[in-house]
């Protein structure tokens, strides 16, 4: 076995509000003991000198999209809807190789902003591949990230999905839509299914789960062939659920009740099962995912960017939600920048009310970051934490650089100081996957070309579906605010329609 040891750094522990001086062994790709300064090493032991470093447990995205990070700055004013329609124009005509050119520079993103694991929704349209899902998997494997990689599927296109919407297109464009019609949810499924038999990956690094992508885009049967997929692969499931007004006003027109109180009734509710955003939660919404012992990926970010709204984290919280927070995809919140969201969580939790009390706490942002998020990932008993038998997954923040001159309250400093610009180094597994601000593990020049190469066929090979988009903005974007716009009130009384 091989040792490491991690000599004068300080430590943050984030629950004690501290960051004193220690050593941190590691044996293989595991933390050992953390010692006093000048601690024994076992003979042979590689020495790492983290002076002048803060030393934090890597940051964990509880939700990102790799297939986003080519449609990067595609849109601007987006809500949900119009990113939904723009779908096919952002990930048609993709190969397996797109899959991972297009995964791979956001894994690289995240590792040099001190982010080590992430969940991700990959989308394939119109069916996951075994190629595209090797592609998403390896492109995290060769950087050295920790990933769940969670096909993200639906038997509804958006079209069917959204109430009024297919008969409120002129007959043209409804004939270009019908067209985008998904397979029947067996293909789907049986897609999904193959290529969880075929993993080849180490489910210690790059594990699957299931993504239905939406509720109301999947029929009942589909939810639940998901939920037993996710069973028999004893992987998670991964759901955006009342993300947009227009998604909880079309599930309680659909359902007669929210989202998360159909996916109750469905039985796939359990400590398996994350919710992405959330922004439309009530309260009861919420008692029923800490009581099932669900994880909520809060992404504010992407909230705001799509007009989404503001989560009430603070209310999840107090109903035993475990609490993750994700960046979401780079085509609808835009960089891959953890420190980012860990900031905008804490800020959106103070712009809600005047009771400071109930804002959040850097600390609880900087566990929800950390610890919270691997929880969602089903990593939660081996990162997330600096400490024995935890994965040596660690962060080292350079003292020197500005954000930390000087260094007053590490806690506070992380999350609403930090922007990524200190990480120096970051280790994953035990293994320096950035050293001195470079990635060591892949080839960047290889991959910026590439990727410019594919992003030019791809334009080409999409511009009639951006032209399909351009002609159905005016609609969608004028029936979905429509909708958005029925009074329907949460939190204090319960969702429901007027
Ligand atoms: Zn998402």
């Amino acid at each position: 076995m091989t040792y490491t040891i991690l000599r004068g750094g300080r430590v943050l522990d984030i629950a004690a509000g501290t960051a004193n001086f220690a050593d941190i062994l590691i044996e293989g790709d595991t933390v050992r003991e953390i010692g006093q300064p000048g601690c024994p090493a076992p003979e042979g032991a590689v020495e790492i000198s983290a002076a002048r470093r803060l030393l934090h447990p890597g940051l964990v995205n509880a939700h990102t999209h790799g297939h986003g990070n080519l449609a990067k700055g595609m849109g601007d004013r987006w809500t949900l809807e119009l990113l939904l329609t723009a779908a096919p124009w952002i990930v048609g005509n993709r190969t397996g190789e797109d899959e991972y050119l297009s995964t791979q520079p956001g894994a690289v993103e995240m590792v040099l902003k001190g982010c080590t694991a992430c969940y991700d929704l990959s989308f394939e349209w119109p069916v996951p591949t075994v190629e595209g899902l090797a592609g998403a998997a390896a492109a995290y494997a060769e950087v050295g990230m920790r990933a769940v990689v969670a096909p993200m599927i639906a038997d509804r296109s958006f079209y069917e999905a959204i109430p009024g919407l297919r008969e409120a297109l002129p007959a043209p464009l409804r004939e270009r839509v019908d067209a985008l019609r998904l397979p029947p949810s067996e293909a789907t499924l049986a897609a999904v299914s193959g290529a969880f038999r075929d993993w080849s990956f180490d489910r210690d690094r790059v594990r699957p789960a299931v993504a239905p992508t939406i509720p109301h885009h999947c029929s009942d049967a589909f939810i639940l062939g998901c939920a037993a997929l996710a069973r028999e692969f004893d992987v998670g499931l991964h759901s955006h659920v009342a993300e947009s007004k227009v998604q909880a006003v079309t599930g309680i027109r659909l359902y007669g009740r929210t989202q998360t109180a159909h996916l109750e009734g469905l039985g796939v509710l359990g400590p398996h099962f994350t919710v992405a955003h959330g922004v439309w939660l009530d309260k009861d919404d919420m008692g029923r995912l800490g009581d099932h012992g669900a994880s909520v990926a809060h992404n504010p970010g992407s909230n705001m960017r799509l007009g989404s709204g503001l989560a009430d984290a603070r209310a999840m919280l107090e109903r035993r939600v475990n609490l993750g927070i994700g960046t979401d995809g780079a085509s609808c919140s835009d960089n891959q920048n953890m420190y980012e969201a860990m900031r905008l969580a804490s800020f959106v939790s103070k712009v809600q009310g005047p009771d400071w009390q109930r804002w959040l706490t850097t600390r609880e942002a900087a566990l929800a970051a950390t610890e919270g998020s691997a929880g969602a990932l089903g990593f939660g008993d081996r990162i997330g934490r600096i400490a024995p038998g935890y994965k040596a997954d660690i962060v080292m923040l350079d003292l020197d650089h500005p954000n930390w001159l000087p260094l007053n309250n590490p806690v506070n400093q992380r999350v609403h100081t930090e922007d990524g610009t200190a990480v120096a180094s970051v280790m994953i597994g035990g293994r320096l996957v950035v050293d001195n601000r470079r990635v060591t593990t892949v080839d960047l020049d290889r991959l910026r070309d590439r990727v410019a190469v594919a992003r030019e066929r791809l334009a080409a090979a999409n511009a009639d579906y951006r032209r399909l988009y351009e002609a159905l903005e005016p609609v969608v974007g004028s029936h979905c605010p429509g909708l958005a716009r029925a009074p329907y009130h949460v939190h204090r009384y319960g969702a429901r329609l007027d």
